[in-house]
């Protein structure tokens, strides 16, 4: 038989964390990204640029022609900085605004349309190929990152994650955020069959981190190298 001759890329590792709003899986993503030294990739922020920029730019948050011709014309730069992704649409970061009120009112009606699922995807797609990453989002497990076997879904119980979002000094409604998210038809918020599910009602941060931790172990990763 033949050597091949192909060089071995890089064999990075790539963990995939959903679940809905509030449900702590940001903190718990950026938690674990950290102790690991991988870097933290939050994609609903880049839901939430595109969202601002539709909004900015007066486009109608629904497929059509309109959006089709705005996509095409858009610059979104993904990058990294100090462990975790960044984005920048047409030169411009959109800093704090990524949380507006605006924002949360549209980002379900953005998302849910498949021209910007398509571009996004690609983006994010784009990451394993950079660093080790621990990524969040709705879809990352079925749709982003299918092939991982590290796969996790956070969720909690609707009174603790209205807390948590309050707690966050947000005030958007959420149960209304995950109910579109949940019944759009493109890539829609599920759990992943082969996903491990934590609820986390009732643990700290830190205690959700160590069990996706006793996971990954269980499933062989070196997580010391
Ligand atoms: O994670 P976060 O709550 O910031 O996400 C904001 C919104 O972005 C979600 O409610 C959802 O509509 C959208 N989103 C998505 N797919 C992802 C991440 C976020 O549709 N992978």
């Amino acid at each position: 038989m033949e050597e091949s001759t192909k060089q071995p890329g890089p064999e990075f590792v790539a963990i995939a964390i959903d679940g809905p709003a509030a449900s702590g899986k940001s903190s718990v993503a950026r938690s674990l990204a950290k102790k690991l030294g991988y870097l933290y990739v939050n994609s609903g922020s880049l839901y939430r640029a595109m969202t601002w920029v539709f909004l900015k730019q007066g486009i109608p948050t629904e497929p059509g022609d309109a959006v089709r011709g705005f996509l095409k014309g858009l610059d979104i730069n993904c990058g990294a900085r100090d462990g975790a992704s960044t984005v920048r649409i047409d030169g411009e970061d959109p800093g704090d605004e990524l949380q507006s009120q605006d924002v949360n009112r549209n980002v379900s009606a953005v998302s849910a349309i498949p021209e910007v699922r398509e571009l996004l995807v690609a983006k994010l797609v784009a990451y394993r190929e950079l660093d080790n990453i621990v990524m969040e989002g709705r879809d990352i497990g079925s749709v982003v990152l299918p092939d991982t076997p590290y796969k996790f879904y956070i969720d909690a119980s609707q009174e603790v994650r209205d807390r948590r979002r309050r707690d966050q000094g947000q005030r958007d409604e959420i149960r209304e955020r995950d109910q579109r998210d949940s019944s759009r038809a493109a890539s829609p918020l599920v759990v992943a069959p082969d996903a491990r599910v934590i609820d986390t009602t009732k643990m700290t941060v830190e205690e959700v981190v160590q069990e996706i931790l006793s996971e990954l172990r269980g499933k062989g990763l070196d997580l010391d190298s």
